[in-house]
């Protein structure tokens, strides 16, 4: 399970063929071509710089004010920043190897997969032409289902056979208690709002994006051929549904206390929970013919479970027939005729981000292309844009910082020698993996066709379900890699214990070979330090060195952390996202104590490389004042204020502003560097220091 990126996770679970990222990005001309090169911009540029804001006052206004006004969100955008931008020029770099892969001869078997999946997506005259034609025989099936008898059964072929997941989700994942084992899980799910507070909150924004949210689901369940007053009468039954789910849900700031979240126990105690569904023959449906019998199981929430029961056998027939259908086409409707995607894009982009038009469908399709096949198109693009220097010299970057790491723990005044010795085994225990995968997956048994998008879909969905439940039984493979290498992010992962920086984000403007170390320590140095820092942040402390949940702290050395990080969340909670919405610093705290730790690491890691050196100022700035300026440039962003609602409730990352000045107001490196003085606004009193 992957749970720290340096950038907002995308909302996709591990089995969801959902809609493309909320956070990628657009094009930047009316009429973008596929890329045969990269383009260059360097990572730290001082034309975006905004010189009448006082450094001092607001530095990251200061380091992006120039950036925000050159770089307006594209329309088809929910938010438009440096690692967007990045992303899109990766997407339209990949566009150009797709369209290749799509028309040539002779074919390799990656490039036949890669090019006949992007092929059927982009004919979208045959997908319209087939309308919901392609889901109508699974609508059938729910329509077939006269009693509660059947439909509580239909549900495990329906999760086998569609994306979607209605009620509840089951998958595969780590056993948080010993990470060398292949669990099987039940999660809560079939929300189709970001999140359970959606449901429950009464502010006006609230209770108007509720009844847009059921005029969107009168309006799918119409196009697929319900009535109207029928349609409308059931939205408000989906909706009444999911509200009793919500309820039952835990919180985003809970679900980060792994403890909350781990209740391992035998399939019969689940029985009790839930006996609506038969969970025996439900597994049973989920495995691969042949596979041993699950006997044990993490049901993530047992609260939530209870509470499925009771909407399982309460509500009326109709109602659910009702939620499924719902379900399965909002889950299938990106991939169906355009009045399916489109209304599907209305809500979840513009409604609910403020996105006022659809990507364009290459970018749609380089995206599908890249979720469902991502490491035969990744081999593509490492070929082409990650040279062996670049990989060297990041991989010296991380062991350099995780160098400083050992030195700073070893350092701390108020850490006891025992939980020392088990922080630096956890810290040499953390396995780098830069730039790709050492084996790549082996995408044989998925069958790609150009013709028929929808059954490309289906079968990659099928293909990456059945993946999942094989884990089962078989030894962890600690070289898989939860993201693919044309991304534009990274991700600590505590139960593996490992880093991972994709080739995509360790290009410019991130990491920068034609420039000097001050700006590249700044940004990917900083990166390198966060992914590294999530490794003791409020949860990945709760890890060990060999990614299993357990205590290794002192009472007292535990005491010690919480003290430090409420210094960070007290500081957090001060700063407004949009009108008076907070930063709910509970949620963020992991990530900005990785934003503060990170810097620090990268800022010393750089003074040790650079010891003796005699760097020149550049531009007028200083080294110093160069490794800030670089460390905040990654950051330079717009959001739409819709955009800006979602992440507040739904997002662990601070807004881009808080996520600098936030960190620099904790750095006295910094201050020394512009010559803040005690009393302007990036000198934060108390300083808070946690790693
Ligand atoms: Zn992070």
């Amino acid at each position: 399970m992957i749970r720290f990126l340096r950038l907002a996770a995308p909302a996709l679970a591990v089995l969801c063929v959902c809609s493309a990222l909320a956070q990628t990005a657009p094009s930047q001309t009316a009429q973008p071509q596929p890329l045969t090169a990269m383009p260059y911009s360097p990572s730290l540029d001082v034309s975006d710089l905004d010189r009448s804001i006082h450094p001092c006052d607001n530095f990251y206004q200061y380091a992006c004010g120039g950036w925000q006004k050159k770089n307006s969100i594209p329309a088809d955008q929910a938010s438009w920043d440096v690692y967007a931008k990045l992303t899109n020029e990766n997407e339209q770099f990949l566009w150009g190897i797709l369209q290749t892969d799509a028309t040539a001869k002779d074919r390799t078997p990656v490039q036949q997969k890669v090019g006949d999946y992007f092929a059927a997506c982009m004919n979208t005259t045959a997908i319209n032409a087939d309308g919901d034609k392609p889901l109508q025989p699974a609508l059938d099936r729910i329509y077939a289902l006269t009693n509660r008898a059947d439909l509580l059964a239909a549900i495990a072929g329906l999760h086998h056979d569609y994306p979607g997941s209605s009620f509840f989700s089951a998958g595969t994942t780590q056993d948080d208690v010993d990470s060398s084992t292949i669990i099987a899980e039940v999660d809560p799910s079939g929300l189709g709002l970001p999140d359970r507070d959606y449901y429950l909150k009464t502010d006006a924004h609230s209770v108007k994006l509720r009844e847009q949210y059921t005029a969107y689901i009168a309006r799918i369940l119409s196009l697929a051929g319900e009535p109207t007053p029928q349609a409308n009468a059931q939205a408000a039954d989906i909706l009444r549904i999911e509200t009793a789910l919500a309820k039952a849900s835990l919180t985003r700031v809970q679900r980060r206390d792994p403890h909350l979240i781990y209740h391992m126990m035998p399939v019969t105690q689940l029985q009790t929970l839930t006996p609506a569904i038969d969970w025996a023959s439900y597994l049973a449906q989920q495995q691969t013919t042949g596979a041993p019998a699950i006997t044990k199981l993490n049901v993530s929430q047992p609260q939530f479970m209870k509470a499925l029961q009771t909407e399982l056998t309460t509500e009326d027939l109709d109602s659910l027939r009702a939620y499924l259908r719902f379900h399965l086409l909002t889950a299938a409707a990106p991939f169906l005729a355009s009045p399916f995607d489109q209304t599907h894009f209305d809500f979840y982009s513009t409604t609910l981000r403020g996105v006022p038009a659809m990507p364009p469908r290459w970018k749609t399709c380089t995206r599908a292309v890249d979720q469902n096949l991502g490491e035969a198109l990744g081999q593509e693009f490492v070929a082409r844009t990650f040279s062996a220097s670049m990989k060297a010299k990041t991989q010296l970057m991380t062991e350099q910082i995780e160098a400083v790491m050992q030195q700073e723990i070893q350092n701390l005044d108020w850490m006891s020698p025992a939980t020392k010795a088990e922080a630096l085994r956890k810290l040499h225990a953390i396995r780098n993996k830069i730039g790709y995968p050492d084996h790549w997956r082996d995408y044989t048994a998925l069958k790609v066709t150009p013709n028929g998008y929808f059954g490309d879909v289906i079968r990659a969905y099928r293909f990456e379900d059945a993946r999942q439940w094989n884990k089962l039984g078989k030894p962890v493979d600690r070289d898989e890699w939860g993201m693919t290498p044309p991304t534009v992010n990274a991700y600590f992962d505590p139960q593996m214990n490992d880093i991972n920086f994709p080739a995509g984000v360790l290009q410019p403007p991130l990491y920068d070979p034609k420039l000097d170390d001050a700006p590249n320590y700044g940004n990917t140095g900083a990166t390198i330090g966060h992914e590294l820092t999530h490794a003791f942040d409020d949860e990945g402390r709760q890890f060990d060195s060999k990614g299993n949940l357990r205590d290794w702290w002192t009472p007292e050395d535990a005491k010690g952390f919480e003290k430090r990080i409420n210094c960070v969340r007290d500081q957090y909670a001060g700063y407004t996202i949009v009108d008076d919405i907070h930063i709910n610093s509970r949620l963020t705290s992991g990530e900005d104590v990785a934003d503060l730790g990170g810097t620090l690491l990268a800022y010393i890691a750089w003074k040790k490389e650079t010891a003796g050196d005699h760097l020149p100022n550049i531009d007028g700035f200083t080294p110093d004042q160069r490794f800030f300026i670089g460390m905040a440039q990654w950051a330079c962003a717009n959001e739409r204020p819709e955009e800006e609602r979602v992440q507040a409730a739904t997002d662990p990352h601070s807004p881009p502003f808080a996520r600098i000045n936030g960190v620099v107001s904790n750095m006295p490196q910094f201050q020394k560097a512009f010559d803040c003085k005690a009393g302007q606004p990036m000198v934060h009193t108390p300083t808070c220091k946690v790693w």
